[in-house]
């Protein structure tokens, strides 16, 4: 991963603060346990990095959203300690606040987003780890350069270009070229986002 002078760190300001409401995350820790058991979600033994991300927009506040833990990828079931809300963010910085008791995953930048596209038509947002389907699909469905490292407000523009170009809003899936087994899906539901991944999955050659 190249990573130049210019390079602006992701910067996350967290305030502590009362997790979200439980009521706001029965539905991600349904489709969160669907992804762990898959191992679309969950961590590196080597390494002991987690990885994938669910979120959500905020159903109180459109302008924010909720968002899985960083380094939470290894629970089996998440509580809403391991939450965070994103309550703003600045692409150009790279910068976001968040609240709750735990930091933001540091793949939020990113879910902004898409939660920015089409004035908001995107209510959820799924990042998940799987090297076949990330080798298999990258070039076929939407890919974002390779160039372009996860978490950077690049990454943001770029998947902003590939929506405006292609046929990112029809698939609604998106290869990150450059962050090896990356993988974005989003949709107007989390439903709809879990459904699109599972269905591209099924069609994956794992052997
Ligand atoms: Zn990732």
């Amino acid at each position: 991963m190249v990573i130049d002078e210019g390079y602006i760190k992701y910067e996350c300001v967290w305030q502590k603060a009362p997790p979200p409401d439980i009521k706001y995350l029965k539905e991600i820790n349904y489709w969160r346990k669907k992804l762990f058991d898959k191992k679309l979600i969950g961590v590196y033994k080597d390494s002991e990095i987690a990885y994938g991300n669910i979120s959500i927009r905020h159903p109180e506040n459109p302008r924010q959203f909720i968002i899985t833990g960083t380094q939470t990828g290894a629970l089996n079931k998440l509580e809403p300690q391991h939450f965070s809300v994103v309550t703003s963010y600045d692409i150009n910085k790279n910068k976001i606040h968040c609240l709750g008791l735990i930091k933001s995953s540091s793949e939020a930048l990113t879910h902004a987003m898409i939660y920015e596209l089409e004035d908001g038509e995107y209510n959820s947002v799924i990042h998940v780890h799987h090297y076949k389907m990330w080798e298999q699909l990258k070039n076929k469905v939407p890919t974002t350069s390779d160039k372009i490292a996860y978490g950077t407000k690049d990454m943001g523009f770029e998947i902003k270009r590939l929506y405006n170009i292609g046929n990112l809003k029809t698939e609604k899936i998106l290869i990150m070229g450059g962050h090896e087994e990356g993988i974005i899906t989003f949709g107007n539901t989390l439903e709809e986002s879990g459904d699109i991944l599972l269905h591209y999955l099924s069609k994956v050659y794992v052997k």
